[in-house]
């Protein structure tokens, strides 16, 4: 069994493939995936990954989607620092709180101490906002709508994982600051569909839309809504984006007034902060990854079709192989045109058989096979690699068709992934259904009084000392964390309800989403 191994025209079998199993060794599966799917290259600081033009491609795709889209709403894009000095840093205290144990500092150049240490910054409100109380002066600066495509620097304690949990992650961050906080409540829940578009329209993964509790809500910040997302391999959620309202409470500690010109009086502006990362492409390989490799998403694949010239034997003519892979980029040519993203395997030191699994382990969603007895026919063959189902098509309605391939493969995985969620998503009303759901690694709707003490005992109380299949140790399992309020709410509460932890006497406030999560 050869890793890479390029085949050298005698058969043999090539296993480029996966030796780990998703269901039975889910981090190695993961590591063998990102990396032979060639998505990232580890580095030597732990935390920190290499992305390449694989995952780096996902990335764009949906940095093009929610760039137009946040034009459209007016969000000019600009490029702040990532230091930050710690006086900025330090001016709202709940907020520095929080982030201050992931802080990275630079302390020296060279070998010479600085006299003032410079934070890197986790997340730009320090950053940003001293600008924005010299830039807003009238209320007629308002709105103000930036936003920047960077990376932060977050040194995690918890373990690092490629994507999902990195200490240098990117992502878009938007600040925007208005007048009036009905306008700033209204952002908030556009830029949160934005985000639930990225994950149901070009990931294929249904999201659940909420607000934090007071518990988990960003700190410095009003309220905090989200986008909370399943991974079915584990039982786990995870928190898929995230849209906050800062209120006031930042203008307040940065001064970013004006004038209100009705009354002359000096004002506050209201503040949302809002941002989408890498953990994206985390979540997708995830949810939707089999044993083969990577399943990727017809509308994030930077390639959706790959064209394998097949059928070339030690008997075939110089010039039959050169009408086969002439025909195959005229193939190529006009899936393009017709708007898909396709590239043609012309590689002739690879057998077919190496480069099916090879495109097959990348995740390609389409796989188009052409011979010299389908060119005769006037056919192509198309392998889905979600289902790998296999399909002749005409040669002449191929653009249309593999067009409709294509949204349909997208259709058939986001409702795969909805239905692998729904079927673990459960409304449970006692303590002992809601730890035995959390073993079956359910996610939970619950009543809950929203109070953070009962929150801190739902956490503490559903822990358990879990079997490590690999070791064999016996390894903490986190307790349950609140995900989100659901929006939808699955109906009103009665007096009947009562808040799920056995020991909490108030009443519940709402029904609330519960699980282990990432
Ligand atoms: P926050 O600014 O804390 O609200 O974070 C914004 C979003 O970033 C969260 O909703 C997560 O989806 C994502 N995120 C948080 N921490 C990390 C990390 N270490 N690596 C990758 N993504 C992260």
């Amino acid at each position: 069994v050869s890793k890479d191994e390029p085949a050298t025209g005698v058969k043999k079998i090539t296993r480029l493939g996966l030796e780990a199993s998703k269901d039975t060794d889910l981090p190695e599966w993961y590591s063998q995936v990102i990396t032979k799917a060639e998505m990232i290259e580890y580095y030597d600081i732990s935390g920190c990954y290499i992305l390449r033009p694989w995952s780096f491609g996902i990335w764009d795709i949906i940095r093009e989607f929610l760039s137009a889209h946040f034009k459209r709403l007016g969000v000019k894009d600009c490029y702040f620092p990532i230091f930050v000095s710690k006086a900025a840093l330090e001016r709202e205290k709940t907020h520095i709180a929080d982030f201050a144990p992931e802080v990275a500092w630079v302390t020296h150049s060279g070998s010479s101490e600085l006299a003032e240490h410079i934070a890197v910054r986790p997340t730009s409100e320090t950053v940003m906002y001293p600008a924005y109380a010299k830039w807003i002066q009238s209320h007629r600066d308002l709105p103000l709508k930036l936003n920047q495509w960077n990376n932060v620097v977050r040194w995690e304690f918890k373990q690092p994982q490629p994507f999902i949990r990195t200490r240098e992650f990117l992502w878009q961050e938007g600040h925007t600051a208005y007048l009036m906080k009905q306008e700033a409540d209204e952002e908030v829940l556009i830029i949160l569909d934005l985000y639930a578009r990225v994950y149901e329209e070009l990931l294929a993964i249904p999201v659940i839309r909420g607000r934090k509790t007071e518990k988990e809500k960003f700190a410095g910040g009003d309220y905090t809504t989200t986008v909370e997302a399943y991974v079915p391999a584990n039982g786990r959620a995870v928190q898929g984006a995230t849209s906050h309202h800062l209120g006031q409470n930042f203008a307040k500690m940065f001064e970013i007034i004006y004038d209100d010109p009705e009354t002359q009086e000096k004002k506050y502006v209201y503040q949302n902060s809002w941002g989408i990362t890498t953990r994206t492409i985390g979540v997708m390989i995830l949810v939707h990854g089999d044993d083969r490799g990577l399943v990727l998403p017809p509308r994030v694949a930077t390639v959706q079709a790959i064209i394998i010239p097949c059928g070339i034997t030690a008997s075939s003519t110089k010039e039959e192989r050169k009408n086969l892979i002439d025909s195959c980029k005229i193939l190529v040519e006009d899936l393009c045109k017709a708007g898909i993203r396709a590239e043609g395997d012309y590689r002739d030191n690879y057998s077919p058989g190496w480069k099916f699994n090879h495109w097959e382990l990348k995740g390609v969603p389409v796989r188009v096979e052409l011979g010299p007895k389908d060119l005769a026919k006037g056919e192509i063959v198309a392998v889905v690699r979600f289902t790998g189902e296999k399909t002749t098509y005409k040669r002449a309605a191929a653009p249309d068709d593999i067009s409709a391939l294509l949204i349909k493969i997208h259709d058939e995985m986001l409702a795969k992934a909805t239905t692998e969620r729904d079927s673990r998503l459960s409304m449970v009303s006692s303590w002992d259904e809601f730890t035995s759901a959390l073993e079956r690694k359910h996610i939970l709707l619950v009543p809950f009084c929203g109070e953070t003490p009962c929150e801190d005992n739902i956490k503490n109380d559903s822990a358990r000392l879990e079997e490590d299949n690999a070791t064999e140790v016996k390894a903490p399992a986190m307790g349950a964390k609140s995900l989100c309020i659901p929006f939808e709410q699955p109906r009103t509460l009665t007096p009947a309800d009562k808040c799920i932890h056995p020991k909490c006497s108030n009443v519940p406030k709402f029904f609330t989403l519960f699980g282990r999560s990432y």
